[in-house]
């Protein structure tokens, strides 16, 4: 029995699959190997299979990418859905999983080498080509780009030059509205202005900068956070008297891992049930929208909040699952591959 009740429900909604290689330290001992790729009509490049406790658990997805898989390949796969944002629509693009699995890795990779560069530069120079095409048929095009990170339920702007303001956990500052236009607007949150894939690049180091000082003040803190990338496009053609406004939200989730088992007291246990609420939220959220229901709790979380205008409606949304293949972590493998087909 294949777990695809996210697959039968489609709509704008996709969710893709990807199983990073065994780290050295991880062996390389077939004999423990939890994870297969049945290679069947039906599964072939879908189908990915679990063994936990000599039980076997199927599950079927839009795409799964093996730990064969390049950062070339899973690009590929979601490039069209990034040039949806020039035609004017509004995209999500999830990495959930536990920590460790490669989110980062899909979502940054190593940003300054060629063939390891993950889904944001990538899409980034997508764009920015794009644009220079687009130009001769007319269209010109105006890019914003802003980043935050949501940790216990506060917004901390990454572009912030202001540091004082950018650790303050106090929210004020940062509250979200949406106008009737489907625009989001934090208030003070930074939004500059780019016109290259270098410029983007540059504001990336600077909002990795700001995590990495927030990571020593506070116990790992990126992999306990999620990070919100944004960028808002805004096209006009004169001449065929055209205008769009698309946005591209790329979002690298906190680990999905449940701590709560680990024995969490004090701080721990805060962020944990901070990340349990957000991460169920947005499954809530997702699963509302595929089902086409009335009332959709955009409301319980402030990631989910933010971004109410980007899902739903004609908006486009991918959930990439990222899993590890270690068998020391395939309980949390189960779940996130759960989570992904909501069958938990
Ligand atoms: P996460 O962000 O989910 O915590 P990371 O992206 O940091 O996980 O990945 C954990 C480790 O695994 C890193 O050392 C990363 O380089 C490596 N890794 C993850 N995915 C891949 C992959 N597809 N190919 C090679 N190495 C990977
Ligand atoms: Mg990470």
């Amino acid at each position: 029995k294949l777990h695809n009740t996210i697959l039968e429900l489609k709509g704008n909604i996709r969710v893709f699959c990807r199983v990073r290689p065994l780290l050295l330290d991880e062996g390389v001992d077939n004999e423990t190997k939890i994870i297969s790729f049945p290679t069947t009509i039906e599964t072939l490049g879908r189908g990915i299979e679990l063994v936990q406790h000599g039980q076997s658990h199927p599950f079927m997805f839009d795409k799964v990418f093996t730990p064969q898989s390049s950062q070339e390949e899973v690009f590929v796969e979601i490039s069209q859905l990034v040039q949806s944002a020039l035609d004017g629509y509004k995209v999500c693009i999830f990495a959930y999983g536990q920590t460790g699995s490669g989110k980062t890795h899909t979502m940054m990779g190593t940003p300054g080498s060629y063939d390891e560069k993950g889904l944001i530069p990538r899409s980034l120079e997508q764009i920015f080509e794009s644009r220079q095409k687009l130009l001769e048929q007319g269209w010109k095009y105006e890019m914003q780009v802003s980043m935050l990170e949501i940790y216990n339920e506060n917004i901390r702007d990454l572009l912030s030059s202001n540091k004082a303001c950018s650790t303050d956990s106090g929210n004020k500052q940062y509250a979200i509205k949406h106008d009737a236009n489907g625009n989001t607007n934090v208030s003070d949150l930074t939004i500059v202005d780019v016109r290259s894939s270098r410029e983007v690049s540059f504001l990336l180091n600077r909002a990795a900068q700001s995590r990495s000082v927030g990571k020593t003040q506070m116990n790992e803190q990126s992999s306990r956070s999620h990070f919100v990338f944004t960028l808002r496009i805004s096209g006009v053609n004169e001449s065929m008297e055209q205008h769009v406004q698309g946005v591209l939200n790329l979002i690298d989730l906190a680990g999905s891992e449940r701590l709560s088992k680990s024995g969490s007291t004090g701080d721990r246990l805060k962020e944990t049930q901070a990340i349990n609420k957000s991460l169920s939220s947005l499954s809530d959220v997702i699963f509302a929208l595929a089902k086409k229901e009335e009332h959709i709790p955009f409301r319980n979380s402030k990631l989910t909040y933010l971004l109410q205008p980007c899902l739903g409606g004609d908006s486009k949304t991918l959930m990439v699952v990222n899993v590890s293949p270690a068998p020391s972590s395939v309980n949390e493998s189960l779940c996130s591959l759960r989570f992904a087909a909501r069958v938990n």
